[in-house]
């Protein structure tokens, strides 16, 4: 019998059937009022996820369009400051390097931002900062609130990646001075992997460049979706539209807010089962600093192979991730994104401790009754 595997990574996520469901059909005309409405309807809740008034967009692509949107439309030329503590702040700098003047202000993978060599850059000039909110490669929530109040002192545009955090922690575009927000479909919304939402600030319209890209040029993404019915310039994606359609009424049927603190407390579980086995959390937080809510980094033991120890566990059924680069091999992530809840962490904790034992580390104490005791 061939059986799915129960993805609690920090995306993809589990897809919920209806969402699924909703893609499952005949094709539409990507002009019609149809397809409109099930754009709208994705709009109206994304903004509500991100806490904007301002324009926003979804593009057929994965998140990394979403940055390369940002960067391309707003950057190009311009001194970047680009704030790099994980895999994903790379990115952005490496997107960054192919538009403007790129300057990284690095600090270890999962360790704080240097707030201070950020103030230097901006003294220095910079227009430009980039900040991914939620670092999922080492499970780190960054001070995207701190960090924007800084970009509005010294007038830069502020762009943030919430790929990981917005739909499922806490975030306030709009009174962080955000000035382009992005996520995508596949992680918090639990929606298909493919599209990339963006919100843009009227201070980033009146910054674009003047030499967008063609395909994701963001004054035509806005036009075109300022038209009856509302539409994308080029033709979308249509499924994974009408499925994040779907993913988004779930979410407004849940409450937002309900939401986050579903995710708080499943993150909050997984953290107590690393308590309970003995092992530290990989992030080092401090008072601006804190773990992320949708995804929990564990320092592996002395001895225990990762390759081994996942493994186990996807023999088992669930898919875990690993360390990324140079983490591979000394932290494993649980992701908690989405439409999951206490039976898929519960059984992923359980099938983790036990994997861990197989590969001859002893858990100091039971993570399953622990997350239990949190999650009950
Ligand atoms: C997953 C992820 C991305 C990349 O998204 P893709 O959809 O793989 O292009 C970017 N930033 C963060 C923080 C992510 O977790």
């Amino acid at each position: 019998m061939e059986k799915e595997l129960l993805l609690m990574m920090p995306g993809p996520v589990p897809i919920p059937e209806r969402v699924r469901l909703a893609m499952s059909r005949q094709a539409i005309n990507h002009r019609s009022a149809e397809f409109g409405a099930a754009y709208a309807d994705c709009v109206r809740v994304c903004k509500t996820a991100f806490a904007t008034k301002n324009d926003l967009v979804i593009i057929s692509g994965s998140g990394t369009a979403g940055m390369e949107a940002a960067i391309a439309n707003v950057a190009r030329d311009k001194e970047i400051a680009c704030i790099v503590n994980g895999k994903f702040g790379e990115r952005l700098y490496k997107i960054s390097q192919r538009y403007g003047k790129a300057h990284e202000i690095k600090s270890d993978w999962g360790t704080p931002v240097n707030l201070e060599a950020l103030k230097a850059q901006l003294e220095a000039g910079a227009q430009v900062v980039t900040l991914i909110h939620n670092e999922t490669s080492a499970g780190i929530k960054n001070p995207a609130e701190e960090i924007g109040k800084l970009c509005k002192k010294h007038d830069a545009l502020f762009i943030m990646d919430g790929i990981t955090s917005i739909a499922g922690d806490t975030v306030e575009v709009d009174k962080w001075g955000v000035d382009i927000a992005i996520t995508g479909s596949q992680k918090c919304f639990a929606a298909p992997a493919g599209l990339a939402m963006v919100s843009v600030s009227s201070r980033a319209w009146e910054r674009m460049t003047k030499n967008p890209p063609y395909y994701l040029d963001l004054a035509a993404y806005r036009k075109s979706a300022a038209g009856t019915p509302m539409e994308t310039p080029y033709t979308p994606a249509v499924p994974l539209f009408l499925a994040l359609r779907e993913a988004c009424l779930m979410i407004e049927e849940e409450g937002l807010p309900a939401r986050i603190a579903r995710h708080q407390k499943m993150s909050k579980s997984v953290q107590a089962a690393a308590k309970a086995w003995g092992l530290p959390l990989f992030p080092k937080i401090d008072k601006l600093h804190t773990y992320s809510s949708t995804v929990t980094a564990i320092e592996y033991p002395a001895g225990v192979k990762d390759d081994d120890m996942r493994g186990i566990v996807k023999k088992m059924g669930i898919v875990i991730a690993g360390g990324q680069d140079h983490l591979k091999g000394k932290i494993f992530r649980i992701g908690t994104m989405g439409a999951v809840g206490a039976p898929e962490i519960l059984s992923t904790l359980a099938i983790t401790q036990h994997a861990m034992k197989k590969c001859g580390y002893t858990v100091k104490g039971d993570g399953v009754e622990a997350a239990a005791e949190v999650l009950g």
